[in-house]
């Protein structure tokens, strides 16, 4: 890979002929044209938040160095931003009026409005630009390796990058695309934001059953993205036709995985709903994140629910209680060896051998109070197990 570095190119330079996609949240054009900003492997505009954008043109107005900017030259005279993609956009909506920056008064301050000595010295600042020229290969690999300043690039996004293509264009189209209207409703059931790719993650892990680079590596150039979306929109309408109501512990659950687990069972969405209410309203579920996952497999598998134990006073009372008794009759504090046949008949157990027992189970309505705790020997409460 051969590199030149440039230090005569100005913000004012890179930002002739500048165009920003609103719609997209992209910077898209620079210097003239000569420049692409957002090349399809790069990941969308994130630095819109009022805090990093506004950073950058403070950093300029204070002399603060900007860090190093890449282009790759993919022609003579015609380049892509490999790196600086957040700060040239970040100029380009500055100069255009997109955001201000606060002055020490507090006031809000768009370029036009700026005194004229620091509207110069914004577009006289001169950049430091390395133009990178080699195969598409060794550009990816290099990519992948470089950390860009403030915000680090996330799985998804170098897979983006890596797997660059036809299909992850469109992908982003459907999938990265904040004003798609479909991501409020995606919102319920996913976390993350269409930014950063993580409805794209989503969407590409429940296809791939979670081996997505694989995934992407091998539907590169393919020109539609119908199974992807096909897939994933069958997962989330399967997902909002179980559970009618939507509540906030659903989101970023594994409702790919239980799709495929769950898929073939039927469900009544009202029986649902009414299961789904009285688990929440249970003051012994301590894990509520559990509750879907409980109902669609049947709900059997307590461990799901993280169901409150006892804790340490009840059972050093309930413990205390029970010895006094048994001493008094000469039985073992144990109930059940006290009824057994064996050598432990009448064997009084130290605290630390016995564990706390529910009398009446959880899932038949018993609470986790005191008059509901037994303690038994280690070995009974085992065999007692799960009822
Ligand atoms: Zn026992």
């Amino acid at each position: 890979m051969k590199t030149t570095l440039r230090t005569d190119i100005t913000v004012k330079d890179i930002c002739e002929g500048f165009v920003y996609n609103e719609l997209e949240g992209k910077g898209l054009f620079g210097l003239s044209g000569k420049l692409t900003i957002q090349p399809e492997y790069q990941r969308n505009y994130i630095y819109a938040d009022g805090k990093k954008d506004v950073a950058v043109i403070e950093s300029i107005l204070k002399g603060y160095p900007l860090g190093l900017i890449y282009f790759n030259t993919v022609a003579p005279g015609k380049f892509e931003v490999l790196d600086g993609q957040q700060r040239i956009t970040s100029f380009g909506r500055y100069l255009t009026g997109k955001f201000a920056i606060m002055d020490a008064a507090g006031i809000p301050q768009y370029f036009g409005g700026l005194a004229a000595d620091k509207q110069q010295k914004i577009l006289e600042t001169k950049l430091l630009i390395y133009e990178c020229e080699g195969k598409e290969s060794e550009i990816k690999e290099w990519f992948k390796t470089i950390n860009i300043a403030g915000v680090p690039l996330n799985e998804q996004e170098l897979l983006n990058a890596v797997y660059s293509g036809p299909f992850v264009t469109l992908l982003k189209e459907e999938f990265s695309n904040s004003q798609n209207a479909n991501i409020q409703k995606w919102s319920a059931y996913i976390s993350g934001s269409a930014n950063r790719q993580e409805f794209l993650e989503r969407a590409l892990d429940w296809v791939s059953k979670g081996n997505i680079g694989d995934y992407m590596s091998r539907h590169r150039y393919e020109t539609s993205i119908n199974p992807v979306k096909t897939y994933f929109n069958t997962v989330i309408d399967w997902v909002s036709t179980v559970f009618e109501d939507v509540e906030k512990e659903m989101r970023g659950l594994e409702w790919g995985r239980m799709y495929e687990d769950y898929r073939r069972n039927p469900y009544d969405p009202k029986q649902v709903s009414k299961e789904v209410h009285r688990l929440y309203a249970d003051p012994y579920v301590k894990n509520r994140r559990g509750v879907f996952e409980f109902i669609l497999e049947g709900m059997k598998d307590h461990k799901l629910l993280d169901i409150r134990v006892f804790d340490e006073a009840t059972k050093r009372s309930v413990y205390a209680k029970q010895k006094a008794e048994a001493e008094a009759k000469g039985i073992s504090n144990c109930s059940y060896c006290a009824i057994g046949s064996e050598s432990n008949k009448a064997k009084i157990w130290a605290l630390a051998d016995m564990d706390a027992d529910h009398v009446t189970a959880w899932s038949k309505g018993g609470g986790t109070d005191p008059s509901n705790c037994e303690m038994l020997c280690k070995s009974h409460n085992r065999a007692k197990g799960n009822r």
